[in-house]
């Protein structure tokens, strides 16, 4: 029984791997059941006769989001059978309407009766994949507020950084100090500091509203917001609405001398990004402004323009 045919197909059939062996011309020798209850479960044209389609022309196929999965799938493919390299591994994502899914595929050769054939199975990742997101996702938020950390904001102002100058787009950045939050802690005690922090943080979360807006906790007290392609005249206009939307939080700090209430400063920096400033110049900016709406008297926004 074990070394019948039979036997050996009802082995690939359980595997929940998608199974697939090509020749080197990419023509289908076989599929396992995985492979075509995913094809069915798919909507693909092929349902059920898959012996003789040709695969590598489906992929040279693909259009749209979908087309760069095809290239890299297809000549790693190719590179297999043409023997420049021994193996090819290629992880991809593959979503259904309804859900998030992740692939890994696997091009490996065999030789059969002197014939040269690649066996391709694809394998659902997705468990590994969501895991990896979440991990990643956690590394890139702060444990208190639930915004973004320190971490997450230096990597994406220096991705915006190179986004605003190939696009020549200004790029504005916002530093927020909560305004005598030592007198805050010392009258109401660290718990209600930590409060009134989580409060700021989901009023940052609801201004930045823009995709390519960021809020952050910068460290302590301090938060920014990264605002890519905004003038210094709409950062403006934002500032001035959360310094409005924190004093409508009336949170209590009695002993402040600027104001009974939280308060926050905020240092605006609008630059046109380019091979001869960094983002280091540009929070240096920032830095002073918020500096000097602290010498002024704290609870305004003063700018570099
Ligand atoms: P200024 O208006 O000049 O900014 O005065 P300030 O009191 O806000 O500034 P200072 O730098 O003297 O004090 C900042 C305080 O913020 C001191 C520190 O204990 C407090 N702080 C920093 N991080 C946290 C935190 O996570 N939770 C709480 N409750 N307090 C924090
Ligand atoms: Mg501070
Ligand atoms: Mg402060």
């Amino acid at each position: 029984m074990s070394d019948s045919i039979e036997f050996l197909k009802s082995v690939l059939n359980t595997i929940t791997d998608q199974i697939v062996v090509i020749d080197k011309n990419g023509d289908i020798k076989f599929v396992n059941h995985s492979w075509t209850e995913f094809g069915r479960d798919n909507d693909c044209q092929i349902k059920t006769e898959w012996i003789g389609i040709n695969y590598l022309n489906g992929y040279d196929n693909t259009s749209g989001a979908d087309a760069d999965f095809g290239v890299t799938a297809v000549n790693g493919i190719r590179a297999v059978i043409i023997g420049q390299q021994p193996d090819f591994y290629l992880e991809y994502a593959c979503h259904s309407p309804d859900e998030k899914r992740f692939f890994m595929m696997q091009v490996t050769p065999f030789i059969h009766q002197e014939v040269q054939f690649f066996v391709i199975s694809h394998k659902n990742i997705t468990n590994r994949k969501l895991a990896e997101e979440k991990v990643l996702h956690l590394s890139q938020i702060d444990g208190l507020t639930g915004i973004a950390n320190r971490r997450y904001f230096d990597e994406t102002l220096e991705n915006e950084w190179k986004r605003c100058a190939r696009s020549k787009q200004p790029l504005t950045l916002a530093m927020i100090d909560v305004d005598h939050f030592k007198l805050l802690n010392d009258t109401y005690g660290h718990q209600a500091g930590d409060n009134s922090l989580v409060m700021i943080g989901n009023l940052l979360k609801d201004l930045a509203q823009r995709p390519a807006d960021l809020c952050c906790r910068y460290g302590g007290e301090e938060f920014a917001i990264i605002m890519p392609q905004t003038s210094n005249a709409q950062a403006v206009h934002i500032a001035s609405k959360l310094i409005t939307l924190i004093a409508a939080l009336n949170i209590p700090n009695k002993k402040s001398p600027t104001k009974a209430i939280l308060t926050v400063s905020i240092g605006l920096a609008t630059v046109l990004p380019s091979q001869e400033n960094d983002t280091r110049s540009l929070i240096a900016k920032a830095d002073k402004s918020l500096y000097r709406a602290k010498k002024k008297g704290r609870n305004r926004v003063e700018s570099n323009l």
